[in-house]
């Protein structure tokens, strides 16, 4: 079967390849379409990602949507699904807790990136544990629950975090408007809150369409919005990330979600840290990846957020093309991506 592999750490090797088909016991699932993301990207170009022991190629993919090929497993042949990306490392508490999105020792497998093939590729076996239904009246737009999975742990976190004391979540910011960014953007819509969400581009008509500000920057200066309860730095930018601690309100949480590997120094006035942070019991956490719960709140809040903007969400995902283009996928810019293996 046709699968995009790549050769990790060797820059520029992904290509697509005939591998063999999927075989063993679990639940088959027909590929439909596979979401492409920066980390796909950051794999092709070399900087990280692992081969299947005794294996030197991956095949790439961690963002599925499928369809069930037979009866069996607690699932029907032709239901929606997708799976979870990060499994169990065996040997740490968090794992066997079933948090491998917290694994204490980094040994834990991850599909299409970490020494477990991925998902661009006509069929895949999976573990019936780690599917998750994707509700049919979600169709196509399930290509979004792992970005969205990803924005539901954040979400989770900040709050535990925040209501470890009496706190009031109103006003939060989001900083980046990709994927990560503007699926955060609509699941704090759909909880209600007043959003800003700042990013470089003129206008952003997806933000808006859910009752969120839209901030271009640099033309306004963050300090001139206000201050916070809730900050989430999608954006990438390791500046920005120090700069969160400054835009938070009293008992205000900034979640980090992007990642900018430059090597550099960054700026943050020593009164922000060592004074108001302290003063207004402000916290910094950086968050990634996603439990098996946040997959299925992603699905569910997808969905909602489905029913009360569909037209915008039908928007996201604007470059859908066959295996073969992946680079296509892989330069697109301003919008989702994804690679389409099967209708
Ligand atoms: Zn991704
Ligand atoms: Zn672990």
């Amino acid at each position: 079967m046709k699968a995009l592999v790549t050769r990790p750490g060797a820059i520029g090797s992904t290509h697509v390849a005939d591998v063999p088909e999927a075989t063993g016991d679990g639940v088959a699932i027909r590929v439909l379409e596979v979401g492409v993301c920066g980390t796909d990207r950051e794999i092709s170009h070399g900087h990280f990602g692992v081969a299947p022991d005794d294996e030197s190629e991956l095949v790439l993919g961690h963002e599925l949507l499928g369809r069930v090929e037979r009866d069996g497993h607690g699932f029907s042949r032709g239901d929606l699904v997708t799976a979870v990306v990060r499994r169990s490392c065996r040997h740490c508490l968090a794992c066997s807790e079933g948090s491998p999105d917290s694994c204490l020792t980094g040994d834990y497998f991850e599909r299409g990136i970490t020494r477990l093939d991925g998902f661009a590729c006509e069929l895949v076996v999976e573990d019936p544990a780690q599917v998750v239904p994707i509700p049919r009246s979600l169709g196509p737009l399930g290509v979004l629950a792992e970005p969205a999975s990803i924005c539901e742990r954040a979400l989770r976190h900040a709050r535990a975090i925040g209501t470890r004391q009496p706190w009031e979540l109103q006003r939060a910011l989001v900083l980046g408007a990709g994927a990560v960014g503007t699926l955060s953007t609509y699941l704090l819509r759909l909880a209600g809150l007043e959003v800003w969400t700042a990013s470089l581009e003129p206008a952003n008509d997806l933000v808006t369409a859910c009752g969120a500000h839209y901030v271009a920057l640099p033309g306004t200066p963050l300090s001139e919005l206000g201050s916070f309860d809730l900050v989430i730095e999608a954006a990438g930018n390791a500046q920005l990330m120090a700069d969160t601690l400054g835009l938070l309100r009293r008992s205000g949480v900034a979640c980090l979600l992007g990642i900018d590997p430059r090597v550099q120094r960054v700026e943050l006035d020593g009164r922000t840290i060592a004074l108001d942070t302290i003063l207004e019991n402000r916290v910094l956490f950086g968050s990634v990846n996603a439990a098996r719960q946040d997959w299925l709140a992603a699905v569910a809040d997808l969905d909602r957020a489905r029913e009360l903007w569909p037209d915008e969400l039908e928007q996201f995902v604007n470059l859908r093309v066959p295996l073969d283009r992946f680079e296509d996928a892989f330069a697109h810019r301003g919008g989702k991506a994804t690679l389409v293996l099967a209708d």
